[in-house]
C-alpha cells in the first residue's frame, strides 16, 4: 500500500529521477499530510550555474516546502537539498524541481496564491483562505511581478498617461504611467512620489524594456507643475493634453468651494455638496429635485455650476476651429463672472491653455486612463488601503499591468542520474 501511494505521489507530484517519494505521513493530530522526497545515494545532478549533469552530491540539507493543500489539510514537502561540487562552478546549492530557490512555497503553492489573487482576492483574503501571514504571500506576489515586468515590452508605446494615486487619503503618493494605446490599456510603471523625478525614474524603466523616450509622441496628464516640467525634460518629443478629468476636477472643487462659502449666507446650501458636483445624467432623484428647486434662485452656486458645465459642452465640438473660440469666450465669462474661485480656475486653464486645446487634435483617450484608474480604485477600496507602498505598486502592476505570468507548474528535472 505505501509503495502504490509513493508512486501515486511521485506522479502527481511530476518527479522525475532521481527523486522520489520515500515517506508519506498522515499526522491525525495536526491534521496535516507530509510527505519526504529523497534520491538514492550516488545520484547526479546537474550545476544550477552551467547545468552540466554529472555532478555528485557534496553534502545536503534539510528542508521543507509548503504544499498544495491535499483536500483541507495542510501538506508540507521535506527533503534534503544537495549542494554539488561542480569542476568549474565549485559547491553549488541544487534547484529542486518543486520550488524556486529561496521559496518555502511549491512552485504550486505559489501557482495558486497567484490564482487567488488575479482571481480578484485581497492578498489579506488569500493569505486568511491558505493560512499564512500576508508578508509571504505579498513576497511571493513580488516576485512573480518582478519577473514577468523582466520580461515586459515596451517597444512599441508612443502615447502614455500620467496620474497620481496613494496609499491612503494624502499619504505615500505614487505615479502611475500607462500605455494609452487602445489595444493595450496597460500601467507601464509605478514610481514612487510624485514630483519629476518620478517621470526620470519612468524613462529609465521604458528603455530598460525596449522603449524610447524620442519615441513619446503624446502624454496625457493633470496640470501638476512637476509633471509638466519632468516630461518636458525627459520626453521633449511628447506633446501634451491636459486631460479632461482633471480639467472637470479643478472646475468641480471651484464650484464646492464657492457653494461652502455661500452657504454661510444660504443655509439652504447645506448638505447639497453633490447636488453640484453631479452632472444632470446622474443626479439622483432628490439630488435632481434639490437642484430643480435651487437653480433658479440668484445663487453664485448656480452660476457657477453653469461654467462648470458650460466648459463641459466645449469638449462635444469635433474641431478645433469650433472649440477654441468657444472656449475663449467662456473664459471671458469665466473672469467676468465676480466669483473668486472660478476667477482663479478660469487662469489656471488659461495659463495651460495650448494642453487643453491640445485634446482636440490628439484626442488622446483619457478613458484608458480612468478605466485603469478604476481598476487601482477598487483594488484600494477592496484592501482597505495598503500596508507599505511597495505593496500598492505591486497590486498595481497586478490588477492594471497585463503581464504575462509564466504561472509555476512543475518542471521535468533535465538532469540524468
Ligand atoms: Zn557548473
Amino acid at each position: 500500500m505505501q509503495n502504490q501511494m509513493r508512486e501515486l505521489f511521485r506522479v502527481a507530484l511530476g518527479l522525475m529521477e532521481p527523486w522520489v517519494v520515500s515517506r508519506i505521513e498522515f499526522s491525525t493530530e495536526g491534521q496535516e499530510l507530509h510527505l519526504w522526497i529523497d534520491f538514492p545515494s550516488g545520484s547526479r545532478f546537474a550545476c544550477p550555474e552551467c547545468g552540466r549533469t554529472d555532478c555528485g552530491a557534496y553534502d545536503s540539507t534539510e528542508r521543507t516546502w509548503r504544499h498544495l493543500n491535499f483536500f483541507q489539510h495542510k501538506s508540507f514537502l521535506h527533503a534534503r537539498q544537495p549542494r554539488v561540487e561542480c569542476p568549474d562552478h565549485g559547491v553549488k546549492t541544487v534547484v529542486v524541481p518543486w520550488s524556486r530557490p529561496g521559496s518555502g512555497f511549491t512552485l504550486l503553492m505559489e501557482a495558486s496564491m497567484l490564482v487567488l489573487v488575479l482571481g480578484g482576492m485581497t492578498a489579506a483574503q488569500a493569505a486568511t483562505l491558505i493560512d499564512e501571514h500576508d508578508t509571504r504571500l505579498w513576497r511571493v506576489l513580488q516576485h512573480y511581478v518582478e519577473q514577468a515586468r523582466a520580461e515586459a515590452d515596451f517597444s512599441q508605446v508612443t502615447a502614455i498617461g500620467v496620474d497620481e494615486t496613494s496609499r491612503r487619503r494624502g499619504y505615500n503618493y505614487v505615479t502611475v504611467f500607462a500605455d494609452l494605446d487602445e489595444e493595450q490599456r496597460r500601467v507601464l510603471f509605478v514610481a514612487e512620489g510624485k514630483d519629476a523625478r518620478a517621470v526620470e525614474a519612468f524613462k529609465e524603466d521604458l528603455e530598460a524594456h525596449g522603449g524610447s523616450a524620442a519615441q513619446i509622441e503624446e502624454a496625457c496628464l493633470d496640470m501638476s507643475s512637476a509633471f509638466i516640467s519632468g516630461l518636458k525634460a525627459h520626453f521633449p518629443e511628447a506633446q501634451l493634453t491636459f486631460d479632461n478629468f482633471h480639467l472637470m476636477q479643478l472646475l468641480g472643487q471651484a464650484v464646492d468651494q464657492v457653494r461652502r462659502e455661500e452657504q454661510r449666507t444660504h443655509p439652504e446650501l447645506k448638505g447639497t455638496r453633490y447636488v453640484w458636483l453631479k452632472n444632470d445624467w446622474n443626479r439622483t432623484e432628490k439630488q435632481a429635485r434639490v437642484f430643480e428647486t435651487l437653480r433658479t434662485r440668484h445663487l453664485a452656486t448656480v452660476r457657477a455650476t453653469h461654467l462648470k458645465s458650460v466648459f463641459q459642452d466645449a469638449f462635444a465640438f469635433e474641431d478645433l476651429e469650433d472649440a477654441e473660440p468657444f472656449l475663449k469666450h467662456w473664459y471671458f465669462w469665466a473672469t467676468h463672472s465676480r466669483i473668486p474661485a472660478m476667477i482663479r480656475a478660469a487662469r489656471t486653464i488659461r495659463k495651460h491653455w495650448a494642453g487643453v486645446l491640445r485634446w482636440f487634435t490628439s484626442r488622446i483617450s483619457n478613458g484608458v486612463l480612468e478605466a485603469i484608474n478604476g481598476l487601482i480604485q477598487s483594488a484600494k477600496r477592496k484592501a482597505r488601503g495598503f500596508r507599505s507602498t511597495a505593496y500598492l505598486i505591486t497590486m498595481v502592476y497586478l490588477v492594471a499591468g497585463k503581464l504575462d505570468f509564466k504561472l509555476p507548474t512543475l518542471a521535468p528535472v533535465t538532469h540524468t542520474k
